[in-house]
Formats: structure tokens, C-alpha cells, sequence
């Protein structure tokens, strides 16, 4: 027979408090619904439970000091075969709710908010799957057209066997014992009446007797699963694309989470995104711009334009192509190529190329460049005043 004292991790003179906080510490670690399915923390459960039974009753205490476990079989309603000790879990998890709920043990009601709180919510027992990020990487030409993509996940998915229940079969699903399967009880504490979740079924109303054997009684198992993900045209770095429902499978009957797709889209080596335009610098020569041509460009989605550019065009001048800029995501149409003209001085001239050039600068006057003129009639104001 195990020694109760042993079994808590306290020493044999421990305070009530000592005894109660090493209880509620193990029962938490080895609390069935946190260890669905295994034996060994049921085992330790209702043990630790029938530890804290004794030593939290002065009475029982001190005939288990003086005689042992033996002396109180009897008051224990022993199981069969005279094993003695808590013979069912319905009995370990009564020790359980008078330790944490039970009448106004200093601090009790705090671990017990903390535990059910956290771990369960206020619709204790349907708790939504855990939603997914993943981060996908896009050519400018996969965000601009739109692109399907397979992604392996790795997800929990409702259990095949037990159909998501968690149980062997449906005659092992048993109405819960402390509420009655309406899932809900009532406390009465000093003045207040309280209703809340029954914190042994969690709210469910169900109890499960015997767990089902793929998914130890969790109701889901991992599975690697492809999903296709469909990228709507004119994504663009920044966007989160939301598959609803992608996410682990929920329990107890809990929405499934969803899987966050992040978008980044790699740089092109001429397109510049922005919003939903396209920005494209295209270098010219400086002839080129003084006498007017014609090029033709391509376009974001792969097709190309024709565009003019006149006769004595400047330097950073934006001519605007309708429409043939990026998809609009949401659908509304489409945003503008914006062609930013730059004008690049010639280098590497040859001796021939040089002489033209000069020839032209004498032929050059005022009138041929405006802005030239204008700026240094500003400028001249400084010096004469
Ligand atoms: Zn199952
Ligand atoms: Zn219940």
C-alpha cells in the first residue's frame, strides 16, 4: 500500500494548506481530461485523490497515522476484491471538485477560475481548433495573374473512428453523472446562487466511459492534409489571405481554426508595385527625348504598349497607360502603368560624337532650354541685390 504522504510529495507533519496545495498541484498534472486515455494518470489521479480524501480529514489522518490505510477500508466504501482505495474516478473527481470548489478555502476559487477559465472558456468543453499561419512566396507574374498552390499541413482533423467523439462507440457516451447531462450546476455559496459549468463533463453533459482507441478519447488525430490555395490576382506583400476553417479541427464539437496565408511577392527587376499601379522607369536618350519616338513596353500581365513620347519630352515626365497596371483583389478593376521617363546623358562619346555635339552647343540658344533660363533668372535676383 502506497504511502499517502509519499503519494502527495508533503512530509508527514504538513500543514492542511501544504497537504491541499500539493493536491490541487498533482490534480491538475494528472486530471483525466488532461490525460485522456491514459491508464497510468488515471491510475495516479485517483490515487492522489485518495490520499488528499484521508489527510485533508483530521479524523481519517490521524487513524491512518496510528493504524495505516488498512484501518480505513471500511469508511471507504472499497472497491471490489478488496483492493481498497477510490474504486471509481466518479469518486476521484468528487475529491477533485471539494478541492478546488469546495466551500471557502482560502485562494480555491482563483486556481479553480484559472484551470477551468483558461483551459475551457465560458462554453466550457467546445473549445474552437488552433488556427494556422503560413508565409508563401509569389513571383510578381503568380500575383499578378493569380495562382493556385498545394500546401502540405500537418493538421488535427476530426477523428474517422469515432466520428469526432472521442468515444469507442456511441453506448460508451454516458450521461455525466454530477450534473446529470444537463451540463450545468448550481452552487450555492453564503447568499449567492450560482449556476455554472459542470466541471466534470466541462459543460458537456456527456461523459465518455471508454475512450476511442485512435484518437485516445481526443476526438481528432494529426494528419498531414493538402490544401489548395487559391490567390486571387493583384495580391500583393502585406495581404493575408484567410482559409476558413483550414485550422486544426475543433473540439467537443468546437469550430475548426483557420489557416492565415501571408503573402510576399518577390521584386521584379523592372515593375515597381504600387497599390494597385504599376510604376515602370524607362531610360531614354537624350535625342530621343529632343526629337520625340516611339517605343513599345510590355505590360505587367505579359501583353505590351505602344507609347509616344513627343518632341522635347523632360526627364522624370510620368506618362500614364489606363488600366494596364495590377489587378484591382477585391475585383474592382484594374490600376494604371505609370511610365516614368528618364533621360540618361551619353557617356563613352567617340571623337566624331564630340565635335557633332559641339557643333550643336554653338547652334544652341536660350529658348532651347526653358527651365535652364527660368532657373537663373531666379538665381541672377540673388547676386544683383
Ligand atoms: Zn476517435
Ligand atoms: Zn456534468
Amino acid at each position: 500500500m502506497s504511502d499517502y504522504y509519499a503519494v502527495l510529495g508533503v512530509p508527514r507533519g504538513a500543514t492542511q494548506d501544504e497537504i491541499k496545495k500539493a493536491y490541487r498541484k498533482n490534480a491538475l498534472k494528472y486530471h483525466p481530461d488532461k490525460n485522456a486515455g491514459d491508464q497510468q494518470a488515471e491510475k495516479k489521479f485517483k490515487e492522489i485523490s485518495e490520499a488528499y480524501e484521508i489527510l485533508s480529514d483530521d479524523k481519517k489522518r490521524q487513524i491512518y497515522d496510528q493504524y495505516g490505510a488498512e484501518a480505513l477500508k471500511g469508511g471507504m466504501g472499497g472497491g471490489a476484491g478488496g483492493h481498497g482505495g477510490f474504486s471509481s474516478m466518479e469518486e476521484a473527481l468528487h475529491t477533485f471538485m471539494n478541492a478546488f470548489g469546495g466551500g471557502g478555502g482560502g485562494g480555491g476559487g482563483s486556481i479553480f477560475d484559472s484551470f477551468f477559465g483558461q483551459e475551457h472558456g465560458e462554453d466550457a468543453g467546445y473549445r474552437q481548433g488552433a488556427s494556422k499561419k503560413m508565409n508563401l512566396t509569389l513571383s510578381f507574374e503568380e500575383a499578378m495573374k493569380g495562382v493556385e498552390k498545394e500546401a502540405s499541413l500537418s493538421n488535427y482533423v476530426s477523428c474517422e473512428t469515432c466520428d469526432g467523439s472521442g468515444a469507442a462507440s456511441a453506448s460508451s457516451i454516458k450521461n455525466c453523472t454530477r450534473c446529470h447531462g444537463t451540463g450545468q450546476i448550481h452552487q450555492t455559496r453564503g447568499f449567492f446562487s450560482m449556476t455554472s459549468a459542470c466541471p466534470q463533463c466541462y459543460g458537456k453533459g456527456k461523459m465518455i466511459t471508454k475512450p476511442c482507441a485512435t484518437c485516445q478519447g481526443e476526438g481528432r488525430t494529426k494528419q498531414k492534409q493538402r490544401v489548395t490555395i487559391k490567390v486571387p490576382a493583384g495580391v500583393d506583400t502585406g495581404m493575408r489571405l484567410r482559409m476558413s476553417g483550414y485550422g486544426d479541427a475543433g473540439e467537443g464539437g468546437g469550430e475548426p481554426g483557420d489557416l492565415y496565408v501571408f503573402i510576399s511577392v518577390e521584386p521584379h527587376s523592372v515593375f515597381l508595385r504600387d497599390g494597385d499601379d504599376i510604376i515602370l522607369e524607362l531610360p531614354i536618350t537624350f535625342t530621343e527625348a529632343a526629337l520625340g519616338c516611339k517605343k513599345e513596353l510590355p505590360t505587367p500581365l505579359g501583353g505590351s504598349c505602344r507609347i509616344t513620347i513627343t518632341e522635347g519630352t523632360q526627364s522624370g515626365k510620368v506618362l500614364r497607360v489606363k488600366e494596364e497596371g495590377a489587378p484591382n483583389v477585391h475585383g474592382r478593376g484594374r490600376g494604371d502603368m505609370l511610365i516614368k521617363i528618364s533621360i540618361e546623358t551619353p557617356v563613352s562619346l567617340t571623337d566624331k560624337q564630340k565635335d557633332l555635339l559641339k557643333a550643336f552647343s554653338e547652334l544652341e540658344g536660350e529658348h532651347n532650354s526653358p527651365r535652364k533660363r527660368s532657373f537663373f533668372d531666379k538665381v541672377k535676383s540673388f547676386f544683383t541685390a
